[in-house]
């Protein structure tokens, strides 16, 4: 990042300016990322978690299991609407923090946030606008079968909360607590506002209590997150490891990876030196010795590029079969009085084939 505004320090008993900073190294900046990244993983996150609560109803379809299966039914329903406007509306504005991040450049088109800012500012239009989906939520969802959809929602909410406070995190007990509390308020102010028993002032409300609610639903999200055990990510790469397409899919799939490593590595200035060097010995020997310390540098910093644990393996593999063809063959001086030597067979035939050839003509 460019090297800009002057960051105020203290010098004796005034702030002031003192030097330049990175524009990462400024608080306000950073509270701005982190807020993008707030919005954007939170969003991703409960939009996964809709995909699973699809993938449960119809595990439990096809077991038959229709008490589970209801569950699943209406938490997707009621988190339908937040599903849809919560992400359109704040990962659009984690889209005006990136151009406020970059300052004036930002708001031209020499930088692409400002053409996410204009892509993005569609979804809270055509994914449904907020105005409707508020409607659906707070008109129509937490109705649904007297509530039940909502009752279900406290119940899955108030079990992170349970789980987070069983942690010896205290953090995460104050987390869980903030989260109780306004979860329960969020049930008192459902109730308060179909109390008025006057729909058109209940649904006045309805877009304020749509934010409302998808701040509490991201909230536990966030808790779920928190609290989730993580695998090992060697275990994660096993887990989703894609199944063999044959021995040569596998080799081409390889090759292409092999590839993209070379032509990424080939031009490092590092590499180019070695190579170089190797190429201006004087003597067979040096040049055998110097191609060795090429190969080791080529093959390391292409290893350095990937995760992928049989490409490494192959990298290895390639580098031993080139240092192999390096080694020094072997010239031992012929002992006096030994026979003259005679041509091997293969060789023989090969000229007599050439000389039939030669006939033909
Ligand atoms: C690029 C693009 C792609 C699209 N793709 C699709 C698509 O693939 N499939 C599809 O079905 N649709 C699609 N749409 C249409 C989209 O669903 C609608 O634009 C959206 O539903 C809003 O409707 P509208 O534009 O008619 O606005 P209007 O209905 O005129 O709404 C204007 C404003 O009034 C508010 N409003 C309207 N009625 C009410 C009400 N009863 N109570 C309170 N407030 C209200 C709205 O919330 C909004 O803020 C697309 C739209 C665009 C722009």
């Amino acid at each position: 990042m460019r090297g800009v505004g002057r960051k105020l320090e203290r010098n004796g008993e005034v702030a002031v300016a003192i030097r330049q900073h990175k524009l990462i190294e400024h608080a306000d900046i950073r509270r701005m990322l982190l807020a993008q990244k707030s919005y954007t993983e939170g969003a991703l996150a409960l939009n996964l978690y809709c995909a699973k609560l699809v993938d449960e109803e119809r595990a439990a379809r096809a077991a038959g299991d229709a008490v589970a299966r209801e569950r699943a039914t209406l938490l997707l329903d009621i988190l339908t609407p937040i599903a849809k406007s919560w992400p359109s509306q704040w990962c659009l504005e984690a889209n005006n923090l990136a151009i406020q991040v970059h300052g004036g450049y930002g708001y031209t088109r020499e930088y692409n946030v400002e053409q996410f800012y204009r892509d993005n500012r569609l979804n809270p239009i055509h994914e449904g606008t907020h105005g409707i989906h508020g409607l659906d939520l707070l008109g129509r969802k937490v109705m649904m079968k007297d509530g039940t959809a909502l009752g279900i929602v406290s119940e899955t909410v108030r079990a992170g909360v349970i789980r987070a406070l069983a942690t010896r995190d205290a953090e995460l007990h104050e987390y869980a607590h903030a989260l109780s509390i306004v979860m329960g308020g969020l049930t008192l102010v459902t109730q308060r506002l179909w109390e008025a028993g006057d729909p058109t002032l209940t649904l006045a409300n309805a877009s304020v209590y749509l934010e409302a609610f998808g701040h509490i639903v991201l909230a536990w999200i966030w808790l779920e997150q928190a609290i989730a055990e993580l695998p090992e990510l060697k275990q994660l790469d096993e887990t989703f490891k894609p199944p063999s397409l044959g021995t040569d899919a596998d080799a081409t799939k390889m090759r292409v990876e092999w590839r993209q490593l070379r032509n990424r590595t080939v031009n490092d200035p590092t590499v180019q030196a070695a190579k170089a060097f190797a190429q201006a010995a004087r003597t067979d020997l040096e040049k055998r010795n110097r191609l060795r310390d090429y190969y080791n540098i080529y093959y390391q910093r292409m290893s350095a590029l990937t995760t992928n644990a049989e490409i490494k393996l192959a990298l290895e593999g390639f580098k031993t079969g080139h240092q192999v063809t390096l080694a020094q063959p072997r010239v031992r001086p012929t002992p006096p009085g030994s026979p003259t030597p005679v041509p091997p067979p293969a060789q023989k035939k090969q000229a007599h084939k050439h000389k039939k050839n030669k006939l033909k003509k």
